[in-house]
Formats: C-alpha cells, sequence, structure tokens
C-alpha cells in the first residue's frame, strides 16, 4: 500500500488534506484548548472533517496529532496519555479512509527549543517522537508526517526517531520563510542544508507547509526541486492569519486566488499538494476540480 502511494505520485499529482486545526475550531474546540483531546471527547466531529476532505477529493488526510508529542501535550498536563491520543487520532482516520486512501500521521513541533536556545536534549526530543511515531504506526498510519518544522535539528530528531520506531515512509516538511536572499526556517536553515540532512535522515518524500501563501510557496518548491530528488510535498497557508474583533481569526488568501497558483506549484516540481492553515475541503475540491476534472 505504501509503495503504491509513491508509484502513485510517479503518475499523477497526489492530493493531501487542508488545515484541520482551524476546521475544529470552526466546530467548537475553544481557543487555545489542545486539538488532541478530541481524538477521544468528539471523535465524531473530527471524523467528521478527515471524511469530508476525502469526500472532497484527497487521497492522503492527516491525523489529528499534530501537537501529539509528549513534550507539547506537557503544557496541558496531558503527557502521560500521548500514546493513547495518538493511537486514537490514526484509528479516527483510518475509519474515515475510504479504502484505497491513506492516513498520514502527524508529527509537529514539541514547542520547546533544544539547547543552548532551549533546555532540551537531542535524546528528549527523539525519545518524545519515537513514542509519538509508535503509537500513530499503531493506530493504522501508512506514513509518516513530520511538519511544519522550524528548526532542522528538531525535524531530524523527528525523522530518526520515527524511522526507528516504525517501518512506516516518514515524509518531512520544513516552515519556510520567503526572504530576500531565499527562503529559510526561523532557525535559519536553507532549503539545500534542510534537503541534504533529512535526505540523509531517510525520509521518503521533503516539502515545504504552513506560512507561505500559494504564491509563494511556488518559489519555495522551486527551490527545493532545485535542491533534491526526492518527491516533493507543498501545503501552502490561505495567506496570512488577520483577527477580527470578536478575536476570531480568518486568513487572508480566498479560495480562488489561492486556487490560481496550484497548477504554478506542481509545474514547479510538487508531487503531493494540499493546504495548510485556513484552508478547508472547498479548497481541496477546487484543486481537485483544478488538476482532475478540469471540463474546459
Ligand atoms: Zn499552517
Amino acid at each position: 500500500m505504501n509503495g503504491s502511494l509513491l508509484d502513485l505520485a510517479k503518475a499523477r499529482t497526489v492530493l493531501m488534506d487542508g488545515g484541520l486545526g482551524t476546521e475544529l475550531m470552526a466546530r467548537g474546540l475553544p481557543q487555545g484548548s489542545p486539538p488532541e483531546t478530541w481524538d477521544l471527547e468528539r471523535p465524531d466531529l473530527v471524523e467528521d472533517v478527515h471524511r469530508r476532505y476525502f469526500a472532497a477529493g484527497a487521497d492522503i488526510v492527516s491525523t489529528n496529532s499534530f501537537g501529539g508529542s509528549r513534550i507539547k501535550l506537557a503544557g496541558h498536563g496531558l503527557e502521560a496519555r500521548a500514546a493513547e491520543l495518538n493511537v486514537a487520532a490514526a484509528r479516527l482516520a483510518r475509519r474515515a479512509a475510504p479504502p484505497g486512501k491513506w492516513v498520514a500521521g502527524s508529527i509537529g513541533p514539541t514547542g520547546k527549543f533544544l539547547k543552548p536556545q532551549g533546555e532540551f536534549t537531542e535524546d528528549e526530543f527523539t525519545a518524545a517522537f519515537a513514542e509519538q511515531a509508535a503509537a500513530l504506526a499503531e493506530g493504522g498510519a501508512d506514513i509518516l508526517l513530520v511538519e511544519t518544522q522550524y528548526d532542522l535539528r528538531e525535524a531530524l530528531c523527528a525523522v530518526r526517531a520515527a524511522r526507528r520506531a516504525s517501518s512506516l515512509p516518514v515524509f518531512a516538511t520544513m516552515t519556510f520563510n520567503a526572504l530576500p536572499r531565499g527562503y529559510f526556517t526561523l532557525m535559519g536553515d536553507g532549503v539545500a542544508k534542510c534537503a541534504a540532512a533529512l535526505a540523509e535522515a531517510g525520509i521518503s518524500a521533503l516539502g515545504a507547509n504552513c506560512s507561505l501563501d500559494s504564491e509563494r510557496m511556488v518559489g519555495a518548491v522551486r527551490a527545493l526541486r532545485a535542491a533534491t530528488p526526492l518527491p516533493l510535498v507543498a501545503q501552502a497557508n490561505a495567506g496570512q492569519p488577520v483577527l477580527d474583533a470578536e478575536g476570531r481569526v480568518s486568513y487572508s488568501q480566498g479560495l480562488e486566488d489561492y486556487v490560481r497558483f496550484v497548477p504554478d506549484i506542481v509545474a514547479a516540481g510538487a508531487d503531493f499538494v494540499g493546504g495548510c492553515c485556513g484552508t478547508t475541503p472547498d479548497y481541496i475540491n477546487a484543486i481537485a476540480e483544478k488538476l482532475f476534472r478540469r471540463t474546459s
């Protein structure tokens, strides 16, 4: 099954899902509450989001486990439930997946920093990610998606942990900012450095997600394509978050403007395309229309 996912990416663009946290908030997840708790408390709503993404045309959905590492959950006193929450997250997405569709076990950043900027060691990060990866594999994930990484060192801990804890293919997406001299993570690592180190660590696909809107994502994919022969993943944000008077978050890039740049993202070399913050099942449906169902 996993082999055929990478085979599919050779035959056509593989469609991923869009924002999950923003969809859960739209269904009433309180601001500041860890979304992972809903894998146990509101499984019906999480599963509904997954099903809507599959119905919109997604080939892969990501589990509701982005903040599911023990270190991240510790901020909410939930560290002891890390394994349980990740198994539940993967089972929910698996249950929502039609036959022949895929589940990516989402592994986001810890929210903490490694020494010397922070207080954690690489061994501590690696142990937390290994626990999460093993639980996602146990729950039925087809691949592990180390995503939204802004620190290459942390991403490498997660990739190595995922490779050690399971036999699943590991994808990694870094979050880059567009600077005049190119694309760089928050910690200052450029595309070529990330690509070389992550390839060495054994990833099956590399990509960029979050932060960039779909127009700026085109350049990031071009830079990634120049840096690696690996399959590429692109999941752009729907622009930047905007707060309204009531404190509600919306995103600045509307659906039509977002989708307009998707063919350029594909032409630049992306093999897997989906959305990130602010994108909804409507965005994924519109991407599918644009890429696969063009009638005129
Ligand atoms: Zn995002």
